[in-house]
């Protein structure tokens, strides 16, 4: 039977990757063996990828092939790489000062980008804003203040999850069992319960709220919990999005008992899944929402939001030396502009086309993939096991477009919101024949169906 025709074309003029050398090139392999010898052996690299610059969606490396980035730093470069309004930002602030500690002093840019943030999280005005460095300070700061705000100890969140590698955070996650071995023990009160999904086979929204349920008879009552967090779709866990009914019945079930809903929108936040914070799919509100990646295109920088009330701790009990840095904050300004500006729509439309073009991918090759999915820009395709998946990475990789794999068995695909329909059409082609790669040398007589 032949596949429907390609949802997206790119035209013969469009832009492709250039790759020159067999990768890595001389250079990238200098780097990578240096890097080996001096950088910590914790860290994860699916491919050698060593970056010379950057510009939008195009990455060139040190040997000077040229890469289409389907990644954006894991999900950080929203604005696409060095966007001229971010750059010209940041410029601008580091010629006034680079730090000031915002914990200690004031100034405009903080308090200008706290009003921004406040304003549009979706948590009950008036909300205050703690700026952080990163979206694990963003998650300690929400597991201190739930505890301080309510004086309770425990915490719930779900199988799967990712809040980060920090203790207080990494006793949330529950992503890969190597996240956490060696490391206990970790904060004590942290209960995970199976996190719902719309994919074939998925636990129920029911299923999850009668596990929490039976938690509540058999292990903790209900007035212990300080928190449940959640990520409206799960990131690192493979991009998994859950029934459309779980956040509205995980909101009516934490009112019911006091328990405060943190919203983890660190990977989903910003734009990514064509609303500003995912959860506003759901018409739910949260009681504290942190985000971090995207808020600041590149720049470090984390937040947590939360209701006035909720965030009314005393002065001295919690700060940061770098969290709100003024040079973050300026891109972060300039990085909500470009949103608001038409970068959201694009990634709700450009998404839409996507998801279209992996369930074409996925029909084109069945015995290698399974399903797309995903919301926006964050996008995802389950492969049929965890090698195949980490095949199609790298022959992508070769092909010169650069994807991360998610979860145990999927490929993750998270561009830069400025990403265009024909970029899309280009990494499709490209995934097509990363896929058509694979296939043939993991089982010859496998055959796509149809053809460009
Ligand atoms: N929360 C989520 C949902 C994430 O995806 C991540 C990172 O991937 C974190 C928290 C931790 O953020 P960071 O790596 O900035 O500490």
């Amino acid at each position: 039977m032949l596949a429907a025709a390609p949802p997206l074309r790119a035209p013969g003029s469009a832009r492709r990757p250039r790759i020159r050398c067999p990768l890595p090139g001389p250079r990238a392999a200098g780097v990578v063996e240096r890097d080996a010898q001096v950088l910590s052996s914790s860290l994860t690299r699916p491919y050698p990828l060593v970056i010379d610059r950057g510009d939008g969606l195009w990455v060139t490396d040190v040997d000077g092939n040229q890469f289409l980035d389907f990644t954006a730093g894991i999900a950080v470069n929203a604005t696409g790489h060095a966007h001229p309004a971010v750059v010209a930002a940041v410029e601008a602030q580091a010629r006034r000062f680079l730090h000031m500690a915002g914990t200690d002093f004031y100034y405009e840019r903080q308090v200008e980008l706290a009003a921004r943030l406040a304003e549009a999280a979706p948590v009950a005005a008036p909300a205050r804003v703690f700026l952080t460095n990163s979206g694990a300070e963003a998650i300690e700061g929400a597991i201190k203040l739930s505890r301080w705000a309510t004086r309770r100890t425990h915490l719930l969140a779900f199988s799967g999850a990712f809040h980060g590698r920090t203790l207080g955070a990494l006793s949330l996650t529950a992503s890969k069992a190597v996240q956490r071995e060696g490391f206990g023990p970790l904060v004590p009160g942290v209960f995970h319960v199976p996190f719902p999904s719309r994919a074939p086979g998925g636990v129920s929204t029911d299923e999850t709220l009668r596990r929490i349920d039976e938690l509540f008879h058999t292990l903790i009552s209900p007035e212990s919990v300080a928190a449940v967090f959640v990520e409206p779709i799960q990131g690192e866990g493979g991009y998994v999005v859950p029934p459309e009914d779980f956040l509205p019945r995980l909101r009516c079930l934490t009112r019911e008992h006091g328990i405060l809903l943190v919203a983890d929108e660190v990977q989903s936040g910003m734009g990514r899944t064509g609303r500003l914070f995912a959860l506003e799919h759901s018409g739910v509100e949260a009681d504290i929402v942190t985000m971090a990646k995207g808020i600041a295109s590149g720049m470090p920088l984390g937040a947590f939001v939360a209701g006035k009330g909720n965030m009314a701790w005393p002065s001295g009990s919690h700060g940061s030396t770098f969290g709100g840095n003024p040079v973050s904050c300026a891109a972060a300004l300039a990085t909500l502009d470009l949103l608001d500006g038409g970068l959201v729509e694009n990634a709700a439309a450009r998404g839409a086309e996507l998801l279209e073009g992996l369930e074409w991918l996925c029909g084109r090759h069945p015995r290698l993939l399974t399903c797309g999915r995903g919301r926006g820009l964050m996008l995802a395709f389950e492969c049929v096991s965890s090698e195949r998946a980490t095949e199609v990475v790298a022959a992508a990789f070769e092909r010169g477009l650069l994807t991360l794999p998610a979860g145990a068995t999927a490929v993750r695909l998270s561009p830069p919101l400025t990403v265009s329909s024909e970029e899309s059409a280009v990494a499709l082609e490209i995934l097509d024949a990363a896929c058509a790669a694979v296939a043939s040398a993991t089982e010859p007589t496998e055959r796509t169906t149809g053809g460009r």
